[in-house]
């Protein structure tokens, strides 16, 4: 305890003299960001770790329930006053998948979330654990607040979880992701009976591009209809490279009208990109796509779906390219 005496110039003699002084002395000093509300939701410690974690002083907060402008832009509850206010069922609203009632301690609270962090340069992605103090009667008298800033773990693990699901070349979903996606539109169709539709979207005698322009030239030409497919794309489609030049497109609660209608959209789109293709018939970059819709059953498979869209690909291939086919056209 003299060794912390004396590395402190907060503390002298008398602080460590009254045991309380000390403890505030303490908790002002420790590393981990922390902020105390009494009972009435006002701040009554924000200490130094917490003043560099928000760039806002305590002098500014003590005494007032103004904590939240430290986090956020707008108003809303901190873990710690959903604590004091009993609202502890809100977590799971206010907070990332981890929020959670961590048991054993009468309602600690621990969560997850980005914060706007107003005062700073960035918002920051921080972890809170709320904690109560009761006094001997078990009436709240404090909620300890403490933070760990968790921003540069959680911007790793997004970029991982990129690589894992993204495409190198052109960004959009790669095979995994829509095997996945699929996977789980699937299940979703067959749990709310609504149809899903699939497109395969192949690329016309790529082959030729590539020996007319060369390789480097290809992938600037799958990028350009990467970014023309994504541009068709409503919020829940999603669309992924499939393999090679061929692109895929899942179209959740979507008919095969509608479907069709989305797939003349993409065949139009690519074509007005004007892009020569000198090799080919047709002088220009053009797709040709296979559509496909299933009413999701237990006695199929999503494979079915991709088998059924690929024929219809063929067929189109077989028409004579730059055009769009359904099963049984
Ligand atoms: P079709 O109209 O029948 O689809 O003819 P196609 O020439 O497009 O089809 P084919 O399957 O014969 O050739 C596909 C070509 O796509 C061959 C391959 O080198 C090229 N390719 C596949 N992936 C890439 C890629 O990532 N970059 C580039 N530049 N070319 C690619
Ligand atoms: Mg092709
Ligand atoms: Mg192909």
């Amino acid at each position: 305890m003299n060794s912390l005496l004396k590395i402190s110039p907060l503390m002298d003699a008398s602080t460590a003299a009254q045991p309380q002084g000390f403890a505030l002395k303490l908790m002002e000093l420790l590393v981990i960001p922390t902020f105390v509300l009494d009972a009435a939701g006002r701040v009554i410690i924000w200490n130094r770790a917490c003043e560099r974690l928000t760039g806002v002083p305590a002098a500014e907060l003590l005494g007032t329930s103004g904590h939240w402008c430290a986090f956020y832009a707008m108003q809303r509850p901190t873990l710690a006053d959903l604590v004091i206010a009993g609202r502890t069922g809100e977590i799971l609203d206010l907070y990332d998948g981890q929020a959670r009632d961590p048991g054993g301690t009468r309602d600690k609270l621990c969560a997850e979330n980005w914060c706007e962090m107003p005062r700073t340069t960035g918002r920051r992605y921080l972890a809170a654990d709320a904690s109560p103090i009761y006094d001997s009667d078990g009436l709240l008298v404090a909620v300890v607040e403490t933070l760990r800033d968790l921003t540069e773990e959680k911007q790793a693990q997004i970029a991982l979880e990129q690589l894992a699901t993204r495409d190198g070349l052109t960004g959009l979903a790669n095979r995994r992701c829509f095997d996945h996606t699929l996977l789980a539109e699937w299940q979703r169709a067959l749990r709310q009976a609504q149809p899903l539709s699939l497109l395969m979207v192949d690329v016309d005698n790529f082959k030729q591009y590539n020996d007319a322009y060369g390789h480097v030239g290809g992938d600037d030409c799958l990028k350009r209809i990467a970014t023309a497919l994504a541009s068709e794309m409503r919020a829940n489609d999603l669309v992924a490279r499939y393999g090679g030049e061929e692109f895929a497109v899942i179209l959740p609660n979507q008919s095969l009208k509608g479907a069709a209608i989305v797939a003349e959209r993409i065949r139009c789109r690519v074509e007005a990109l004007r892009q020569p293709n000198r090799g080919a018939p047709a002088r220009f970059v053009t797709v040709s796509i296979g559509a496909a819709t299933a009413i999701a059953s237990h006695e199929q498979q999503p494979a079915q779906l991709v088998a059924t869209a690929d024929a219809a690909l063929y067929r189109a291939k077989h028409m004579g390219r730059n055009r769009i086919s359904l099963p049984g056209t």
